[in-house]
């Protein structure tokens, strides 16, 4: 498609996405003659939403060599180890889905197979016992894994929560210092090449012109490059994930923070709080059929912790993805390449792994259909896996009102029917390519969700295996005594 190596990327949008491509590619190109530029408009601003990730992100903050302390302070991030899913299950059931493992394996299975077994047998001790990752959110504690420990037990991981606009303004300041040219200003027209339909240049409001090789869009929903100009399309999935409004709100912290994420259903939807060191991030993400926005935004305003320090902002979307985030020269990063509500908080993680894709996939820095293509089979498959993920937590859902009702009674895509049959016959979780919630993730919301697999081999040993079992809840509970309070872990972190 383009027969030189390319020697201008222009990046268009100064938000997670666009300063996270930014700061990426500032590093990727350290030394190669590539000039990145980023254009962004003050006048226009970001989502200002976006602060929950998973563990991904820090591979991200390493791959840049950011030093996690520098990182945590300035961005007044706190650390997660999972989310707790409150009232999902029925009004009152709460569950957690950790970053980490359930137990070691026993009788050549899973161990949560082993675990039902057990149960099926009478024993009494909750799959959450088993592990250390839940165990530590419930004390409110916080260690940093060891990696190098292989036992099963000892194994999780962690990912953070932290202020958005900091962040972004931290990878600005990183992507300027190594290059990065940043200019303020509207594109108000972009210039097609009629022979092949390629990005020619960019105008901005002030006439300015910015021509490029590649064009990366991080212009958020709008997606003005990728869509408003080479009209790639959106494939529509809100028939399976109907929430299509968030209100988020700023308050003040009344307790320490919690090192996980909250999610508490409500009436038409969930809502979101996410602990930061300096202020907690509210939110109440709804289907607006099913409610209004004026009592979503009661709902929300009864249901806070801490005063409001921002009136509620509301942002609407459409769940789904654009059939190609690739299109010639242009790359859609962030919101504008597709949207899968924030349950899971895997946006910033679909960035990541959009701009591993896009940097994957220039092999010798030239753009070649054939690559394009691969990294558009591969993005619409990590997608949809997460989708499915994201769908399995309304299908479940154990509440009973009118929302709660339809999500439960509609069909599903046939690859997660697949997943459900699989678990329900034998406790079998069925992983498939691209995917990014680990077995573990799936347990845990089976089990969360009270779901036990049908038919099960009976404990090998059924005087032993118990014992074994209280062994490994033992040496738990003693892991998680050892560690500091999430807030004393935060205030020993020195730059
Ligand atoms: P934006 O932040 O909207 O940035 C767009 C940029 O484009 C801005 O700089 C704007 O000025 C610029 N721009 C637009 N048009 C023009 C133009 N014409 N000329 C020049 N510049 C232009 N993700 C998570 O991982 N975890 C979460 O917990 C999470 N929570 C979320 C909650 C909600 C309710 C929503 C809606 C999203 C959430 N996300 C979350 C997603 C996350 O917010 C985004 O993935 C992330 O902020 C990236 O946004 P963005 O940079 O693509 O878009």
């Amino acid at each position: 498609m383009t027969a030189e190596p390319i020697k201008k990327i222009v990046i268009v949008g100064g938000g997670t996405a666009g300063w996270m491509t930014a700061a990426y590619l500032a590093h990727w190109l350290d030394g190669v003659d590539i000039q990145v530029t980023l254009v962004e408009s003050d006048q226009i601003g970001t989502i200002g939403v976006g602060e929950a990730t998973v563990p991904g992100i820090r591979q991200f903050i390493k791959t840049l060599e950011i030093s996690e302390s520098e990182f945590i302070n300035a961005t007044n991030a706190t650390f997660k180890l999972g989310i707790e899913f409150e009232h999902w299950a029925g009004e009152g059931k709460n569950f957690f889905h950790p970053f980490g493992g359930y137990g070691a394996r026993l009788e050549d299975r899973s161990f949560h197979k082993t675990w039902w077994a057990a149960r099926q047998a009478g024993y009494t001790d909750g799959l959450e016992e088993f592990c250390l990752c839940t165990q530590l959110a419930k004390a409110g504690k916080f260690a940093q894994p060891s990696f190098e420990d292989k036992s099963r037990l000892a194994w999780y991981n962690y990912a953070y929560h932290f202020d958005a606009s900091a962040f972004a303004r931290y990878l600005r300041n990183y992507a300027e210092r190594r290059g990065v040219i940043r200019t303020e200003g509207k594109v108000n027209h972009i210039q097609l090449d009629t022979a092949n339909g390629f990005i020619q240049h960019l105008s901005l409001e002030s006439g300015q012109i910015i021509d490029g090789d590649l064009f990366v869009d991080c212009t958020g929903i709008p997606a003005l490059l990728i869509n408003k100009t080479m009209g790639v399309g959106y494939e529509d999935w809100s028939h399976w994930l109907p929430c299509d409004s968030a209100l988020a709100v700023q308050t003040n912290s009344v307790t320490e923070p919690d090192p996980y994420t909250r999610s508490s259903a409500r009436t038409a939807g969930w809502q979101w709080h996410i602990p930061l060191q300096h202020r907690v991030g509210n939110g109440y993400v709804y289907s607006s059929p099913f409610i209004s926005h004026e009592q979503a935004r009661a709902e929300l305003l009864a249901n806070l912790a801490g005063e409001p320090l921002t009136e509620p902002k509301l942002i609407r979307f459409t769940t789904g993805m654009r059939p190609d985030f690739w299109h010639k020269n242009c790359v859609a990063i962030g919101l504008s390449s597709g949207f899968l509500e924030p349950l899971e908080s895997t946006s910033i993680s679909l960035i990541q792994t959009g701009i591993a894709k896009m940097t994957g996939f220039l092999v010798n820095f030239i753009i070649d259909e054939k690559q394009v293509a691969e990294a558009n089979r591969l993005n619409r498959l990590e997608y949809e896996r997460i989708r499915d993920f994201i769908i399995l937590h309304y299908k479940l859902n154990g509440r009973s009102n009118p929302f709660w009702e339809h999500v439960r009674a509609m069909s599903i895509p046939l690859t997660l029917e697949e997943k459900i049959a699989a678990y329900k016959a034998g406790g079998d979780i069925k992983l498939l390519a691209q995917e990014s919630f680990v077995e573990e993730s799936w347990v845990s919301m089976f089990y969360g969700f009270g779901m036990a697999p049908e038919a099960l081999l009976p404990l090998s040993d059924p005087a032993a295996i118990p014992l074994v079992m209280n062994k490994m809840k033992s040496a738990i509970g003693k892991g998680t005594a050892l560690a500091a309070s999430h807030a004393e872990f935060l205030q020993s972190i020195d730059n």
